[in-house]
């Protein structure tokens, strides 16, 4: 077994404490990489602050660093490569879904990044908040030059997770796109949706983020605590992207969707209640999005290449690691934090 240090989570609500672990010696397909930098995803958060403390914890699944060792039959990475790896490391390769490329819908669940379990050993797997991860090289994917490796890390999950949905929906030059919350998803959303030619719009509690929605290229900003803006932005948007991470009413959204357009949740992933009837008037349909297939995923990346497209972040060393998590609950992050795990001896 190697044995690395990470940041491992006690019982729910306790810090993170630094603690050394060990990942699996390389099967034939695996690759090692030395994890530099890792984004803190609300999905941290949230397994944090649940956590029973029966099995181990490390969170972190949206990561960029070098491959540092590789399996015998591994030919698409070579030692010092630069690589992004998400929130899926495996799948079964053969359902409908993988052979369609989506594994992250494949039938068997994909093998999650931490909180999973090993198709091969049976074992858990532990996240990234770690200073190696051992990883089949097949989900990870070459990290293009000129993305900034910290800026990055946040596009394995946050980007992925909206750009997916932009794309499926066909969202291109002229689409009218309403992103709604402007958080880590949302201002990936924005970015990207302004990058695709979209002419897009963000929905916010306040007016305070008008000078961040210009910044990032968004075209106007919509209060949804003025009934007469949301009122007036009736049918207006072909697709309205939900980045809203907590509960809520997706019905003043619906009414925001223009004839035949969808609503896209990808904030938050519980139960909701709809009226049929917000559907009907105007034909509208409601969907959601999470992840990524391994094809959207490369796409997603030379996408974000070609127009310079990384998160906004702000970067911590890991031993803040606690920090992060308590001020991401407060929302008080502009727009993902990103840890740098080079505090951490890769080996002991
Ligand atoms: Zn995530
Ligand atoms: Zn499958």
């Amino acid at each position: 077994m190697r044995s690395t240090l990470s940041w491992q989570a006690g019982r729910a609500g306790a810090a993170l404490r630094r603690t050394s672990l060990r990942r699996r010696e390389l099967r034939a397909d695996d690759i090692a990489v030395r994890v530099d930098y890792c984004g803190v995803c609300h999905t941290d958060l949230h397994a944090v602050r649940t956590h029973t403390g029966d099995a181990p914890l490390v969170p972190g699944h949206e990561f960029t660093g070098v491959v540092t060792g590789l399996g015998r039959e591994v030919t698409r990475f070579a030692l010092g490569d630069q690589v992004a790896v998400g929130n899926i490391v495996d799948s079964c390769g053969e359902c409908a879904m993988c052979q369609a490329g989506q594994e992250n819908f494949c039938h068997e669940f994909p093998t999650l990044t931490y909180g999973g379990t090993d198709r091969h050993d049976g074992t858990s797997t532990l996240g990234a908040f770690s200073r190696e991860y051992v990883v089949r090289d097949e989900f990870a994917y070459p990290l293009p030059a000129g993305l900034d490796p910290a800026a990055a890390a946040p596009l394995m999950c946050a980007g992925i997770t909206v750009w997916e949905p932009l794309r499926a929906l066909g969202v291109g030059p002229g689409a009218r796109v309403a992103v709604a919350g402007l958080g880590g998803l949302g201002h990936l959303a924005v970015k990207l949706a302004v990058a695709l030619g979209a002419e897009t719009t963000v929905v916010s509690r306040s007016a305070g983020k008008a000078g961040d929605t210009r910044r990032l290229g968004g075209h106007d900003l919509i209060v949804s605590a003025d009934q007469r803006q949301m009122a007036a932005a009736r049918d207006r948007f072909d697709v309205v992207i939900d980045t809203i991470a907590v509960p809520h009413d997706v019905a003043p959204y619906l009414k925001l969707v223009a004839l035949d357009g969808t609503l896209s949740l990808v904030g938050h992933l519980g139960a909701v209640t709809v009226q049929a009837t917000d559907l009907l008037i105007g034909r509208k349909k409601l969907s959601s999005a999470g992840s990524g297939g391994r094809p959207a995923t490369a796409a997603m990346l030379e996408f974000c290449a070609q127009h310079g497209i990384t998160a906004d972040i702000e970067l911590l060393p890991s031993a803040r690691v606690n920090e992060a998590l308590d001020r991401l609950a407060r929302n008080d992050v502009r727009y993902r934090f990103v840890l740098d795990l080079s505090d951490l001896p890769q080996n002991r």
